[in-house]
Order: C-alpha cells, then sequence, then structure tokens
C-alpha cells in the first residue's frame, strides 16, 4: 500500500433510493469509521472481533449531538482483499441524500481522512496492483453504458481479452526489440550470423484493426444523430411522435408549428439514437421561420442520417426540391408520408437518382418498422459486410494506439532504409511506450489525471 491517507465519498448516485453507500479507504477507513458505529447494545465494536467482508448491523451517531443519524450495516474489507486493495469500510445507509451527506461529514471530521477525489477509489486500485488501465476505463464506460450492446461491448474489457491482446503485441516488439539491442551490445557475435531480418508488419496490422474498430462501436458510444426534415405539414412531429409512441411534438395542419428544433432519444435495436424534429424548410420571409430553418440546415449538415420526408399522395413540390439542396450531400432516406391516404405511391415527378422510398404512415403507424430497420442498416452499415465488433476502445486508448502505429511505421521505414539501428530502436520504443500506456505498464501522472477526471466521485 502506497497512501498514507484515507478517502471517503458517498458512492452511491444522488437521490432517494432505498439505500445509500458511504465508502472509506486508506488505513484509517476501519478505525475512523467505527468512531461514529455502535452495536445493538449502543457498545462500541471492539477490533479484534471485526471479520473482514462480514456485515454488522448498528447505528451511526451524531458526534455534534450523539443523536442517532441512521440505522446502517457496517463492513470491511481488509487489505489486500478489497476494491483498492487497501483496508475499505463502507457505510449502508437508507437512500436520503441528507442521511448521506450527515454521515460523510462526521467521517471527513477525523483529521486523517478527507473527500475522494473523481475516480481516486479505481486510482488506487491501479496503483495498488488490483487491476489495469484497462479495467479501470470499462468500468467507467459500464457506469454510463446506455444499452445493452454497449454494456456488452464494455464489460468485455473486464475479461481481459483486450489487454491481453495489447500485451502479447507488445511482447512480440520488446522480443524484436531484444534482438536488435544485441546487434548494437555484441556486434562481433552476431557478424557471422545472418542480419537481424525486421519485421513489424503483423504488429502494425493488428494494431490498425483495433484503430479502425474505434469507428465501427462510434454509433454505440456516441449518440447518432437523426435528423427529420422535410417542408411544413409533411407529418414530421407525427414521425416523430410516432417513432417515441408518446406526443412530443405538436402536430397540427397549420403549416410551420414546429418553428424551433425538438430531439428525444431513444434507443433501436441497442443504438442510442437522438431524432431531431426541425422546422418545415422552405422559401419564406418570416424571420421567425427563417431562424428555425437555419436551424434545421445546421443540424442537417451535422446528422448521421437524415429522414428525408415527402407526401405520398401529391406531386413533389418546388420547396420538396428546395428541401432536397440541403440533403443530396448527406447520407438520408427518402420517406414518402401519409401513405394511407392512397394505394400507391402518387408522385409522377420523383427524379430517378433518388433511393428507393420507404412508404409509410406516421398517422397509422404504418411501415414505421421498416423504417426503423433501414435506419439501423443505414448507421451501421450492415450491408458493408463488416463483422461484429468483439470490444469498444475509447478515444484515449485509440490514440495510444495511433502513437504506437506511427512509430512502428517509422521504424519500419528507417529498418529499410538502412539508417543505425539507434534509430530504429528509438521508434521501436516509442511504440513500446504508447502500448505501455493502455493498460498502464508504467503510470504516468499525467495519463492518470486524464482518465480519473472524467470518473465520478465515489468510484
Ligand atoms: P409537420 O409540419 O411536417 O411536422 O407535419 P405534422 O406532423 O404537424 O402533420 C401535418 C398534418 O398531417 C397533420 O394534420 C397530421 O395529422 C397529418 N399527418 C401526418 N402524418 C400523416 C399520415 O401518415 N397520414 C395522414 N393521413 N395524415 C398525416
Amino acid at each position: 500500500m502506497i497512501f498514507s491517507d484515507t478517502i471517503a465519498a458517498i458512492s452511491t448516485a444522488p437521490g432517494q433510493a432505498g439505500i445509500g453507500i458511504i465508502k472509506i479507504s486508506g488505513p484509517m477507513a476501519i478505525n475512523g469509521s467505527l468512531l461514529f458505529f455502535r452495536k445493538q447494545n449502543k457498545i462500541p465494536i471492539h477490533l479484534n472481533t471485526i471479520v473482514s467482508h462480514k456485515m454488522i448491523h448498528g447505528w451511526i451517531i451524531d458526534q455534534d449531538n450523539q443523536r442517532i443519524i441512521d440505522e446502517v450495516l457496517w463492513v470491511c474489507m481488509k487489505q489486500p482483499y478489497s476494491y483498492t486493495g487497501e483496508d475499505v469500510a463502507e457505510i449502508h445507509t437508507h437512500g436520503s441524500h441528507i442521511v448521506l451527506q450527515k454521515v460523510l461529514d462526521n467521517i471527513v471530521s477525523v483529521p486523517e481522512i478527507r473527500l475522494a477525489e473523481p475516480g481516486e477509489f479505481t486510482r488506487r486500485a491501479c496503483l495498488n496492483g488490483r487491476m489495469d488501465l484497462t479495467h479501470a476505463e470499462a468500468l467507467k464506460d459500464i457506469i454510463s453504458a446506455q444499452t445493452q450492446k454497449t454494456l456488452q461491448l464494455t464489460s468485455s474489457h473486464l475479461n481481459g481479452h483486450f489487454r491481453n491482446l495489447i500485451s502479447s503485441i507488445r511482447d512480440t516488439i520488446l522480443k524484436i526489440m531484444t534482438q536488435l539491442e544485441a546487434v548494437i551490445d555484441f556486434p562481433d557475435d552476431m557478424q557471422d550470423e545472418s542480419p537481424v531480418y525486421l519485421s513489424l508488419m503483423p504488429q502494425i496490422h493488428q494494431i490498425e484493426q483495433l484503430i479502425a474498430s474505434y469507428d465501427q462501436t462510434a454509433i454505440y458510444r456516441d449518440n447518432v444523430r437523426v435528423v427529420i426534415a422535410g417542408r411544413p405539414n409533411v407529418g414530421k412531429s407525427s414521425l416523430l411522435n410516432c417513432l417515441l409512441t408518446k406526443d412530443r411534438a405538436i402536430v397540427s395542419q397549420q403549416p410551420g408549428t414546429t418553428r424551433d428544433v425538438i430531439d428525444a432519444q431513444m434507443n433501436i435495436e441497442n443504438i442510442p439514437i437522438t431524432f431531431y424534429d426541425t422546422a418545415g424548410i422552405h422559401q419564406t420571409l418570416d424571420t421567425i421561420e427563417q431562424q428555425g430553418i437555419e436551424r434545421a440546415r445546421e443540424l442537417i449538415a451535422k446528422a448521421n442520417l437524415v429522414l428525408f420526408i415527402v407526401e405520398a399522395d401529391n406531386n413533389l413540390s418546388s420547396d420538396d426540391f428546395f428541401v432536397y439542396q440541403y440533403i443530396e450531400n448527406r447520407k438520408y432516406l427518402l420517406c414518402v408520408n401519409k401513405i394511407d391516404r392512397v394505394n400507391k405511391i402518387q408522385i409522377d415527378n420523383l427524379p430517378l437518382q433518388w433511393p428507393e422510398p420507404i412508404c409509410i404512415s406516421a398517422r397509422h403507424d404504418m411501415g414505421i418498422e421498416s423504417l426503423k430497420k433501414a435506419i439501423v442498416n443505414q448507421i451501421t452499415q450492415k450491408d458493408s459486410g463488416a463483422s461484429d465488433p468483439e470490444f469498444m476502445i475509447n478515444l484515449r486508448q485509440k490514440k495510444c494506439l495511433e502513437k504506437a502505429r506511427d512509430a512502428l511505421m517509422q521504424a519500419q521505414t528507417a529498418y529499410i532504409d538502412s539508417m543505425p539501428i539507434d534509430c530504429v530502436l528509438i521508434d521501436i520504443r516509442l511504440a513500446l511506450d504508447a502500448l505501455g500506456d493502455i493498460t498502464g505498464v508504467v503510470y504516468h501522472e499525467h495519463v492518470l489525471d486524464e482518465i480519473f477526471s472524467t470518473f465520478c466521485i465515489g468510484k
């Protein structure tokens, strides 16, 4: 154990809940928290009687007035068999923020105990060798996972698959480095040998595949933006409501009711999607409408996918073509709405280059399942034949991989160009460092700060 101070925090989310947990870690975790704990018979617990990992029922007493704050369960996990690898105590109170805060105030009144920083428990767990950085980062992603698929992709890091892959690439590069160092250290011994053949291509290829997996999993990590666009009155708000199965946007026969953007989030096939219902785009002199249209255009420009809505029972109007100008260079689906009014699409002027339309009725919930499938296909590019990703890497890990790949490519080029082995080795060491930063072979303060500053307090 390397820390002399003790940290404490509320580990459960704010708000009302059945229970709430205060976690304390460090040399004073057990003694410090027991100062406030009394068993049923009001007698303080004797340290020798405590069994690790066994809950004890009792009360927490306020040091200010000796009154009971709450009825609690107290448990300790003695080092090294705890989350942080240090002595850890937990107080399970009722889930009231007032109770939790009062208990925490008492705990941190002990001079050796202070409030924990965000992610500090997990940071200590890493530094005490309880987990590596891939594991720590996966925990954060698990906490923030929005869909089952995200959970599956992030929790697969916990079994060490990603860490082992990085370690095996790193080990191979280390072996190559050792061979090259031998050339420098024992030039005479190496003279009669055939020259060291250096090929870093398999490692570069493996790393490139991992980098590519970042983009493949982007849809599970970042909210996908789907913008519903079209001229006024084609049924954009109706479609948003139909997708959400609730009335989120105002639907009216009167054109121009949606003047601002309305957004709503939903998961389709485990993909978190934000839908944006935008103002009807058309040529207008109304300045408020113009502002709404400008916002719609901005959103279209940033969208992952646009649903371009037209009506089934009318030829395309000049306004439909006006909308198309903003969409044609974006990824979009052509949705022909109000299909309930006609047997088949009655649009005579549908341009040939426009994609196959998807027929829907937002008012009568027709064709919506096919539309959802088409949305998922477009977003995931399912038809592109890309294999399903096994796990999800984060931006920091991707940057480390890119650094490693670039350094290895430079090493490979330097070797082919017959540069001195020393130069080749510089790049190989850079690659090793970058790969080491993924798992935390050596802990650098700035890397730890970058990771743990985004954690929540109490984790
Ligand atoms: P927006 O201006 O594009 O958002 O259009 P709205 O969703 O407000 O709908 C305009 C009008 O079209 C309303 O009277 C809706 O009830 C009607 N509408 C929307 N979708 C359909 C549909 O699928 N079928 C029919 N018959 N009417 C629809």
